[in-house]
């Protein structure tokens, strides 16, 4: 294990990360921590916030990622940023549309050749801009990966509901009753 002749991108940093929680004696833990966190799932790593904190983090960098690509540094949250440029693109995609579309009227004037061109790349890659920043934020799934992870919680929440109502003694009606109103009430918080 000494030498890293391990694979260059996965081997060398992620190899060697260790939960950073102490066991009871004070030793450190050593357990390989969950993916995108500090801690292993023995010291927290598994609890609903912890991962749902843990693929946002992991949204985010991959966010700041394909900012870096499309040259554009982020300031605050990638998500945001992200979201904020694709709004501009769009908007100056329009811009441009609305400009070729203009170029209509002049099409027939003697000498507007030039221009005409010169409008048609300008939309042509404001065009590209647009595709390649959607496709860009459609890849990293944003959507559909936050709301993973909340029904991941709920899934645990009423788990523990259910653990709860057995530790309380309560089953048969009641029970039932119990987990209807909670199941209320997440709906209502949602
Ligand atoms: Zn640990």
């Amino acid at each position: 294990m000494a030498a890293s002749i391990g694979p260059p991108e996965d081997g060398a940093s992620m190899g060697r990360r260790r939960c950073t929680a102490r066991r009871t004696d004070g030793n450190p833990c050593g357990n390989r921590p969950l993916k995108g966190q500090s801690v292993c799932k023995f010291h927290g790593g598994a609890a609903p916030q912890s991962r749902a904190a843990a693929v946002r983090r992991q949204v985010e960098a991959e966010a700041r990622q394909v900012l870096a690509e499309l040259g554009v540094s982020p300031v605050g949250d990638p998500l945001e940023a992200l979201l904020k440029l694709a709004g501009q693109v769009i908007a100056w995609q329009e811009a441009t549309a609305a400009l070729v579309n203009q170029l209509d009227s002049i099409r027939y004037q003697a000498g507007s050749g030039e221009q005409l061109r010169a409008e048609i790349v300008l939309y042509e890659r404001a065009m590209d801009r647009a595709v390649s920043v959607l496709s860009a934020i459609a890849r990293l799934n944003i959507d559909e990966r936050l709301v993973q992870v909340t029904e991941r919680q709920a899934d645990a929440l009423i788990g523990a509901l259910n653990a709860a109502l057995v530790a309380a003694g309560v089953d048969g009606e009641r029970a039932e009753l119990a987990r209807r109103a909670a199941a209320r009430h997440l709906r209502s918080v949602d």
